[in-house]
């Protein structure tokens, strides 16, 4: 039998296997790439938005800023001013800090002497008794002349506890020495406010902090954390490294991680920093990607799932094929077997005769047949028993399958006690000498049978070769009729048809 039944199913559930596995890798890698892709959209579409957070910012503190020291420098040119000198304080008052009054969120603007005390005071005609020799502004100022505006470490003020961001700038005399401070300072409450009105939720925060890391600044705002230092952040260099930017780390304040985006402001001394939780970029994309995770996984899963119930269906009508191809094997060799002797039966001998004599047409060459008969063996059953008889059979089968050169050469039993060769390629002369190997193969045994003559199981063998002429039917006849001859003759011995070789004599 050909092995195809056997590895056709195999080789279809293979496939299966194959195109399934390829599908579903293809599948997970195109969700794997849109997963990738929102993630990264959602990354870029905060990145910008920070951005764009992040300059407004910018632009609102430096224009602030910007808007104080015009106030601060208002009053020193007043004091610097000799027509000031000398004119009533009430009037001297309204005069140095007219301007500054208009600024939002400006708190108190002193005047502070070289010693650091007040000496004129936006708030009141009589200065109050404040002095402020130590604050880092004053020593900055007293230090150097060329410092411009000087943004402050914060101050809280001790009257309310509000924090507030100190402005100053040097007064001098014609030559340039040290008079003192002008300082104004600004509400952080103000900057949160403009931040709050900025925000854009999510968690977003908004700061900004001084070069010496002082945070100055912050919504929403921990009111503990202002003046708190930026400095003892391990993220703290990375602000430097460009003018502007962006880094993912953890807010040292609550411990979130989120993305910085920082700039410095204008080219003041100052740092503005946008923050967005990563948490609340995941939000953006994740519950997108798990549900399309999700579909992709429940599909493949599915579409495993069936492909191994379609390969089990497979395999399972791949055995019973093989099952059914094994039983339908048997049946035919069976339908083509003597159950005694194992020896082919009449039904092969049928088909194998014409198949060889279709070869023989074909090539030529000869082809003979022989008949043979066991001798008196209806007494031998009638003597010996039935199952004796059998058992005869059987050796005679023996000696058959001994003389016979399969699978060229058959041996079939083709009746009660009668059996037939088939000899492809022999002459009927060949085929006579071949018979009477047999005769006397049979004859060697000494099997006893008492109404046999010679005392022994013998038997006798007809043969003819196959004339191109005739149908099988005619040469079978042929045979049958030199058997029937040698039975005439007295048994025991081997006639091949006339025309044919000569018979041999009884042994
Ligand atoms: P002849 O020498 O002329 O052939 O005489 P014979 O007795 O052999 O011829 P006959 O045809 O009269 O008898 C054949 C006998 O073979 C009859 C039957 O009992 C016996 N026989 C046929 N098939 C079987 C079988 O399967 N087993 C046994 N034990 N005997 C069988
Ligand atoms: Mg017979
Ligand atoms: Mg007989």
């Amino acid at each position: 039998m050909p092995s195809g039944p056997r590895s056709r199913p195999s080789t279809a559930s293979r496939t299966l296997a194959g195109s399934i596995v390829v599908a579903t890798l293809a599948i997970g890698a195109a969700s794997g790439l849109t997963v990738m892709q929102m993630r990264a959209s959602a990354w870029d579409q905060v990145g910008r938005v920070s951005q764009n957070l992040l300059e407004s910012v910018e632009h609102m503190v430096d224009r602030n800023i910007e808007l104080y020291d015009l106030s601060l420098q208002a009053v020193v040119e007043g004091l610097h001013n000799p027509e000031a000198e000398g004119i009533a304080p009430g009037l001297r008052q309204a005069v140095l800090f007219d301007r500054a009054a208009t600024a939002n969120g400006l708190g108190a603007i002193l005047a502070l002497d070289a010693q650091g005390r007040a000496f004129a005071d936006s708030t009141a005609v009589v200065p109050r008794r404040l002095s402020y020799p130590d604050a880092d502004f004053f020593r900055v100022h007293k230090e150097r002349g060329d410092v411009g505006l000087y943004i402050g470490k914060p101050i809280r003020k001790e009257t309310d506890g509000r924090w507030t961001i100190p402005l100053s700038r040097r007064l001098a005399y014609a030559d340039g020495t040290f008079a003192g401070v002008v300082v104004g300072t600004i509400d952080v409450g103000y900057f949160n406010a403009l931040f709050d009105r900025l925000s854009i939720g999510d968690g977003t925060r908004i700061a900004f902090f001084r070069d010496s890391g002082e945070l100055l600044a912050r919504t929403p705002r921990p009111e503990a954390a202002i003046g708190w230092s930026v400095t003892e952040a391990p993220y703290f260099h990375r602000f430097f490294e460009r003018r502007a930017g962006q880094f993912v780390d953890v807010a040292r304040i609550d411990s979130v991680e989120v993305l910085f985006s920082y700039s410095r402001i204008g080219k003041r001394p100052l740092v503005a920093t946008v923050m967005v939780p990563t948490q609340a970029i995941a939000g953006l994309w994740q519950p997108r990607a798990i549900a399309i995770v999700a579909v992709v996984a429940f599909l493949c899963s599915g579409m495993i799932g069936l492909t191994l119930v379609l390969q089990r269906e497979l395999e399972r009508r791949a055995r019973a094929e093989e099952r059914a191809l094994a039983a339908n094997r048997d049946l035919a060799r069976l339908a083509h077997t003597d159950g005694l002797t194992g020896l082919p039966n009449r039904r092969h001998f049928d088909q194998a005769f014409a198949r060889a004599r279709e070869d023989v047409a074909r090539n030529g060459a000869p082809l003979a047949l022989i008949l043979l008969d066991a001798d008196r063996f209806k007494r031998y059953n009638d003597t010996y028993g039935h199952l004796a008889g059998d058992e005869v059979l059987r050796a005679v089968a023996r000696v058959l399958r001994r003389q016979v050169r399969e699978p060229d050469e058959t041996a079939c039993r083709i009746g009660g006690e009668e059996f037939a060769v088939l000899l492809p390629g022999a002459s009927g002369a060949a085929a006579a000498a071949r018979a009477e190997r047999i005769r006397q193969a049979l004859a060697r045994l000494r099997i006893p049978h008492v109404g046999n003559e010679g005392g022994v199981v013998t038997v006798s063998l007809g043969v003819a070769e196959a004339l191109p002429a005739e149908t099988e039917g005619q040469c079978f006849s042929a045979a049958d009729a030199a058997l029937y001859e040698a039975k005439r003759q007295g048994r025991n011995r081997v006639v091949v048809r006339p025309g044919g070789e000569a018979g041999t004599r009884v042994a």
